[in-house]
This record gives structure tokens, sequence and C-alpha cells, in this order.
């Protein structure tokens, strides 16, 4: 779609909102020419204390004409949010004119869109008072204002168990055993780097022990513990069992109330490994099928089947780890309505307290889209998502945090689903940026939260395991980045 933007730049604010809208619609800021049917302009004028905002345009023969005028106050910061707004709502309100089109989430863009409602519910505002906000200025649809609703206020409950020295960390293992057709992630297939493994965990812990140094030097707790990945699986028992003694030798775990440990691919777990998890305390793991389709799993490139699975969940269940969870995703290449239905079905019967629901996201460098692997188009999946919402509230579950991605079918969501009291706090306090995340391990990205602001700081640690193994320095420069962070905030706490 042709761009022009008259008295602003806000091209990001545009262009966010035409991928919503209209997705595949690249933007192109060229002068429009007679004859083309793609079209918009944005246009932006300020006068006493308020802006105005015109949007014409003209999508596949219809035409559109809409105008904004909204006041501006508070501080420069203040007002650059109101001027966006009101271009983002009257680009919205004009291309659904003109196109007929709302997305579930209106014109909520971001990554977490139960934000507003959390910020509204910790100001005093009722429920009903959030919902209407959702529907009356974001145009988000009634049942995903339900569903912001209710993990909105798990964030504000997760919030309230925070202290301002409180943290959580991340241990990261990037290899799987081979990769998804799905997954554009630094993951490297075992089999091919094999040899990565015993340097990369030798590297993890060092980092891990100077990491809890300085966290105990700075005074602060931690709060959970979450192994991700890639698949932390594939490391042998003995190496889990490395990893996780560092971090209880590292760390004072007197506070860190949950550990969580991806066993994500069922063709990585073993009774040993699990023996391992058990013993030193983990409290949930997460076995990640996807889908329990055979065809389906071959289709996104895993080795194992729908009945490898099943064999992986008994033999978890005889573990007894407090807490279980499964990940399904909607909308994988070769599924349909039915075989998704399938498969959360039998998710259901396993009984694990946790479900978490993803849709899928195209990704860049992702096998889907380098070989043009075909997916069910968006009404498909829709009608999964459409199942699996009553499914999961049929079976006791709740919504507690969901987040969106980028370029994801339909523009739905990830929601994670639990039984009541069995909640990854984990999840919610990283989705919903409630405390610093210390990240060790490859690729690793640690977050520095000031806590009751918006104040976010990140650090990056290497990227591919080789270089994150020959340079440890790295690490060390971020873990002295948290500190200095920390060190700051307690100076001017006490200002
Ligand atoms: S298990 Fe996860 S990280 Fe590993 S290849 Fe599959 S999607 Fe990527």
């Amino acid at each position: 779609m042709k761009l022009v933007l008259n008295g602003h730049d806000e091209r990001y604010v545009v262009e966010q909102s035409l991928m919503n809208l209209l997705p595949g619609e690249l933007p192109v800021y060229e002068p429009i020419q007679p004859g083309d049917d793609a079209w918009a302009i944005v246009s932006l004028s300020e006068a006493e204390g308020r802006c105005g905002v015109t949007v014409e345009l003209s999508y596949r023969g219809q035409g559109a004409a809409q105008t904004v005028d909204a006041p501006l106050s508070g501080t420069d910061f203040d007002r650059e949010g109101q001027r966006r707004h009101a271009i983002a709502r009257c680009f919205f309100l004009a291309v659904q004119k003109a196109a007929g089109v709302t997305p579930p989430w209106g014109m909520l863009t971001g990554v977490r869109p139960d934000k507003p409602v959390t910020w509204a519910l910790a100001d005093g505002k009722t429920p009903e008072q959030a919902r209407a906000m959702l529907e009356n200025d974001y145009f988000v649809t009634p049942e995903r204002a339900s569903l912001a609703l209710e993990t909105g206020a798990a964030a504000l409950a997760a919030q309230k168990k925070l202290g301002p020295r409180d943290i959580a960390v991340y241990v990261g293992i990037p290899f799987c055993p081979t990769r998804c057709a799905y997954c554009s992630f630094v993951s490297q297939s075992v089999e091919r780097s094999f040899s990565l493994v015993p340097p990369y965990v030798d590297a993890l812990v060092e980092e891990i022990r100077a990491g809890g140094a300085m966290v105990r030097e700075r005074g602060l707790r931690v709060r959970a513990l979450y192994m991700g990945g890639g698949t932390p699986t594939t490391l042998t028992a003995e190496q889990m069992d490395r990893v996780l003694t560092a971090f209880e030798d590292a760390f004072d775990t007197a506070f860190c109330e949950e550990i969580t440990v991806e066993a994500g691919r069922p063709d990585t777990i073993t009774a040993e490994k699990l023996a391992v998890l058990k013993a030193h305390g983990v409290t949930r793991v997460s076995v990640n099928p996807q889908t329990m389709e055979d065809h389906v799993l071959r289709a996104i490139g895993r080795h194992h089947t729908a009945g490898d699975i099943e064999a992986a969940m008994e033999l978890v269940a005889k573990y007894g780890f407090p807490h279980v969870n499964m990940d399904l995703i909607a909308g994988l290449p070769e599924d349909t309505p039915e075989g998704f239905r399938r498969s959360l079905d039998r998710c259901l019967d396993f009984g694990t307290d946790n479900v978490t629901v993803h849709t899928l996201a195209l990704k860049k460098g992702s096998r889907i889209l380098l070989e043009g692997l075909a997916i069910p188009g968006p009404e498909a999946v829709g009608e999964m998502l459409d199942y699996a919402a009553p499914a999961l509230r049929a079976a006791g579950y709740g919504p507690y945090y969901l987040y969106r991605q980028k370029y994801m079918s339909g523009s739905f969501e990830n929601i994670g689903w639990c039984r009541p009291g069995a909640e990854c706090w984990y999840n919610i306090y990283i989705m919903s940026e409630l405390c610093s995340i210390l990240s060790f391990g490859a690729g690793g990205s640690t977050k520095m939260v000031e806590p009751g602001t918006n104040h976010i700081q990140r650090v990056f640690n290497l990227k591919y395991p080789k270089e994150y193994t020959e340079r440890p320095e790295k690490c060390l420069t971020n873990q002295a980045a948290f500190a200095d962070f920390y060190k700051e905030l307690g100076i001017r706490a006490e200002e």
C-alpha cells in the first residue's frame, strides 16, 4: 500500500497498523498515481492543545475517509503517545471501513495486549471499566477482551508477589534433536553439533557461578528459575546435574518458588534425566508435542510419533512433578481443525495442570517460509482456537498469561492455560515484564526492569554456542551491567 504521511513521520505506527489489518500489504513510500488501488494519505495537524488526524484511503476499489480529533496533555512523552494513538485509531477506522476487517485484538499491535488491563486495574479501575476501554478505545473483540481481563488480573497478582529486589533466572540450552519446520531459533541440531555440547556446559557452569556471586553481592533474591532452549533435555543426565548443581551452589535458593525445565521433545526424555530433575527439586516440566497427529509431526520435522509422546508422558507421570505443561500449536503445516481438536483432546486426557496453546507464527529463516510449506488459513486457525478455549474452560483451565508475536496466523495469540493455583509465575514475570530476568547461555537476553516503571534495559549474550563458549568476557560484561543497574537503583532509592 502506498503511504503518504503529511505533517508527521510516524511510519512505525502506520506500518504496524497496516500489518495488523492487512497482512501481506507492504508499505511503499512513493507518490500515488492515477489507477493505484491501494494507498493512504495520513495527515496530522495540531493547534491549541489538540491534534487532528485525517486519513483518506483506497483499497481494492473501496474508498474511505476518517477524521479523529484528540486532546494533548501532560509531558512531551505523554503527548507523543496521545498523538500516536490518534494516528493509529484514525488509520484503523479508515481501513476497517474500506476493507471491512476487524482483527481479534482490534488496534492493539503489541506483544502484550493485556498490558493496558493490568495498568488500568492497578490504577483502581474496575474490570468493567477495563473491558470498556479495550472494546471502545481499542476495538478488541469481546472474546479477546475477556481473555485479557483474566490474564491482566493474573499479572497484577504476580506483580503483588514481587519485591524490588526480586529477580528471575533463565538458563538457555540451544540444542535440539532436529530442527522444527516453524523454528527460526538459533538452536543447533545435536546430531550436527555434538562436540559443542561439553564445552558449552563448561562455559555455562562458569557463567552461572559468576552470576550467582554477583546476585548475592547485590542482595537480590531469585524467585524463579526457568531452563529453556532449544531443548534442555538434549543434555545428558550428568550434564543436567552439573547445570542444576551450579545454580544451587551459586545462588541462595531460599526464595526460589519454582524451577521449570522444558523437556520439549519426547525423544529426549529418559528416566535417568527425570530422576536428576526430581532430585534437584524441579517443580515443573514442560513436554511440548505441538500436535498429536503423526503426519503433522512428520511435516514439522519431528523424528518421533504421538505414541512416543504418550510413552514420555507416562514416564513423566511416574516422577510426580508438582506441575506438568504441554504445548500445542494451532496452524501447523498439514494440520486441520479436526486434527487440532484430536490433539487437544488427547492432551487433556493426560490431565496435566498446564496446557499452552500457541498460534503458528511465521518466522524468517523457518523451513515453512524457505520451502513454502502449505499451512492452514486464518479461518481454520480461528476454528482451532474457537474449539480450544471452551474445551479448556470446560476441563477446569483458565487463561493466565498471553502474548503475541509478529506474523501470527490470523493475528491471534499464544495463551497459557492452567488449573487454579498451577500458574508458572516465571511466564507471567517475563511476559508482563514485572521483574529483571538474568539470562545465562548463548543467545540469552537479560532484561533489567526498574520496579513499578516502564524503564527496562537489555543486554544480550553472544548468539551462537561456539562464540559464547570462546568469549566468556561478554557474559561478564553483561553481568557487570546488571550489577550496575541495581547499584544505580539502590543509589536512587537512598536519595
Ligand atoms: S524444539 Fe523448539 S527450539 Fe528446538 S527446533 Fe523445535 S521449535 Fe526450535
